[in-house]
């Protein structure tokens, strides 16, 4: 199955709006977008500015998080009308640092993964498992009942759009990476739970990638693996590195 390989960047609370189109203003000239699809998931701040930047290119604009409902009163909250607006095309789900800390939960997860698809922003839902599950032996059930209740009602159509982001919270930040093996058997894993919640043609078409500390030396052994169709990058994206990533 030929799968279009994608390559995130997650850049996090980082970067000023001034930053982040000088970041942005270098990534466009070093990289090369003609094999697979590159996406920039900046901080709201600075999501007009990048998309302006980056409009005539085959960079792609993405948001790091959404609320499920489309306005009201909810203080602080940002709409997928709004992403919309601003021509956001991929939007973080369910990040784990966003269920550590902001109560996401598999439920949220799944009403905003539905008011995603709604506006027609492809959702980059992320799942993974902690050390203390992994050395339990339990990683993979994790996985498949966040992946389960994440997907929760979706059409094999709607299911097209999502990429799935194995991310294991253990490498996350910690410049320790699954090795090839570990994150292709989880990845491997996953196209089973999608094939058993939609069917096998649908769960090949769908992208997973992998995230947790990726850089330049690991990326292409990572990406290789026939279940791994790219990576969601955090710490290296905000750096020259994101380039060897994509270039890799
Ligand atoms: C992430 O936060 O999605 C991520 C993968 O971070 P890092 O690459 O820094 O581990």
């Amino acid at each position: 199955m030929d799968r279009r390989r994608i390559v995130m960047g997650n850049w996090k609370m980082n970067k000023t709006p001034g930053e982040a189109v000088e970041l942005v203003s270098q990534l466009k000239d070093g990289i090369n977008t003609d094999k697979l699809d590159v996406v920039v998931c900046v901080p709201f701040v600075s999501l007009a500015d990048v998309g302006r930047l980056i409009k005539d290119t085959n960079i792609k604009l993405g948001a790091q998080n959404m609320h499920f409902e489309t306005s009201g009163a909810y203080t602080g909250e940002i709409s997928g009308l709004m992403l919309k607006e601003l021509g956001v095309e991929y939007v973080i789900i369910g990040h784990s640092e966003r269920r550590q800390y902001f109560n996401e939960t598999d439920q949220t997860v799944n009403k905003k993964i539905h008011k995603a698809l709604e506006y027609g922003i492809n959702p980059i839902m992320c799942c993974g498992e902690t050390l203390v599950q992994r050395e339990a032996g339990v990683t993979m059930e994790k996985i498949r009942m966040q992946v389960k209740r994440g997907l929760q009602g979706l059409t094999p159509r709607q299911a097209t759009k999502i990429v799935v982001a194995y991310e294991p919270i253990w490498a996350i930040g910690t410049g320790r990476h699954a090795t090839a093996n570990q994150a292709e058997r989880v990845c491997a894993g996953i196209r089973c739970v999608l094939s058993e919640i939609f069917d096998e043609p649908t769960a090949a078409k769908m992208r997973i990638v992998y995230g947790g500390s990726v850089t330049g030396n690991s990326a292409k052994t990572l990406f290789d693996m026939d279940n791994i169709d790219g990576g969601l990058v955090g710490g290296a994206s905000l750096k020259a590195d994101f380039e060897n990533i994509v270039n890799c």
